[in-house]
């Protein structure tokens, strides 16, 4: 290993740019003092050493592959290397090394020269600023990517919902007809009654059918309710929608509300002034009806249920709210949720506040409740002027 540099011809020595020579194994034969500038050494404690030692750690591997390249494929071009420098971050060359023997007899050496990169320093930054700007499309992904699965998820619910809509609309459709003849069933034994009665020698056989007669009525009325019911979820009409005056209107729901009131229970009107609302007032009232039931039957005894209205910017607002049990979370959460009850079988069907979602969305408004156990609950209706 010879401990000194071989000369340069002076042109190559003095050249701004690092220029080395190495020998077949990768060590340093020559080199120009712009490469020992930049390997922070004195050229002469530098022969001899392997070119491998005066790059970075990280560029060794590197360092090693290139000059393997030059020596095998004749040249090796743009091969960036980092070389450690004091208080500064390493600095990246790009060498273009080339195969190169003074004599057809002598073996292979390198020759390398390097351009530093300074500009890559501030390339590093623009990197970096790209990186951060990546990261940031990434989240909007990420986001967008959520949003999709939240709103395939309300795709697939408003499809089951289709689905049932569809099976629900054929059963009260089915139930229909047979409902029909037992109710005129029902009217001609009513007729026949009297004369049944009079015909009988047993008072007691004819009060009996009398009162079979009343309880089969009620339970007829039931059973149309509910498929009244049924039919509205499964194929909501689209009546004619036109300006009304909502407070009017719902002051007529209220009235019908009283009737169905326990003692126990006061209803209270606060109508704010509104302009008048495009809707289908008889659907908007049923909405309403739907939720003074609800809150009458969720006051156990004695309490209040609050109906309220104001213009809230392009909104009209209509509050209804009880003194009544209140939700938990659970209860909440299920809301709107067609056939979920929380009532006993036969004293509810869980669609009241399905049927009633249905035709807000449809008038593009909003339904909305806050409640908790013990604390009542607030439904808050609004729909857009105009
Ligand atoms: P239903 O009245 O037939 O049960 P709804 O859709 O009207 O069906 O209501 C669903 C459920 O929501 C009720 O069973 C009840 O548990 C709950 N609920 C609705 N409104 C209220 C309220 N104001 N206070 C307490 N619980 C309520
Ligand atoms: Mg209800």
């Amino acid at each position: 290993m010879s401990s000194r540099p071989l000369p340069l011809d002076p042109m190559l020595a003095r050249a701004p740019l690092p220029f080395v020579v190495l020998d077949g194994a990768g060590r340093l034969l020559a080199l120009n003092a712009a490469a020992a500038r930049l390997y922070r050494r004195a050229g002469e404690t530098l022969a001899g050493l392997p070119f491998v030692e005066v790059v970075d750690p990280f560029s060794r591997e590197k360092a090693a592959l290139m000059i393997a390249e030059a020596l095998t494929r004749g040249a090796a071009h743009d091969w960036e290397l980092y070389h450690p420098q004091a208080g500064a971050p390493p600095l990246p060359v790009s060498y273009t090394a080339w195969r190169w023997r003074s004599d057809p007899a002598a073996p292979f050496a390198v020759a390398a020269i390097g351009l530093p990169l300074t500009a890559a320093v501030s390339l590093a930054a623009q990197l970096a600023t790209t990186n951060q700007q990546l990261e940031g499309a990434l989240l909007q992904l990420e986001r967008a990517h959520a949003e999709l699965k939240a709103a395939q998820a309300q795709l697939v619910r408003s499809e089951k919902l289709r689905a049932m809509g569809q099976l629900v609309a054929g059963v009260a459709h089915e139930l229909n007809t047979p409902l029909g003849f037992v109710a005129n069933n029902l009217g001609f034994l009513a007729e026949q009654l009297p004369a049944l009665a009079a015909s009988t020698p047993d008072p007691q056989l004819a009060a009996d059918l009398a009162e079979a007669l009343a309880e089969s009525r009620e339970g007829l009325e039931r059973i149309t309710g509910i498929v009244r019911d049924l039919r509205s979820f499964a194929r909501p009409d689209s009546p004619a929608v036109h300006a009304a005056d909502l407070n009017a209107s719902l002051a007529a729901t209220v009235r019908i509300a009283r009737t169905l009131c326990p003692p126990g229970v006061t209803i209270v009107e606060d109508y704010g002034s509104l302009p008048p609302v495009v809707c289908a007032p008889g659907q908007i009232n049923q909405v309403v009806l739907n939720l003074l039931t609800n809150a009458i039957q969720a006051i156990p005894e004695r309490g209040t249920v609050s109906i309220s209205t104001a213009r809230e910017g392009e909104q009209a607002v209509i509050t209804i709210a009880d003194t009544g049990v209140g939700m938990d979370e659970a209860t909440l959460a299920r809301l709107g949720e067609p056939f979920f009850t929380t009532r006993p079988v036969g004293a509810g069907i869980g669609l009241g506040i399905a049927v009633s979602m249905g035709i807000v969305e449809r008038h593009g408004g909003r339904l909305a409740f806050t409640s908790a156990p013990g604390q009542g609950t607030t439904a808050r209706l609004s729909l857009p002027l105009g």
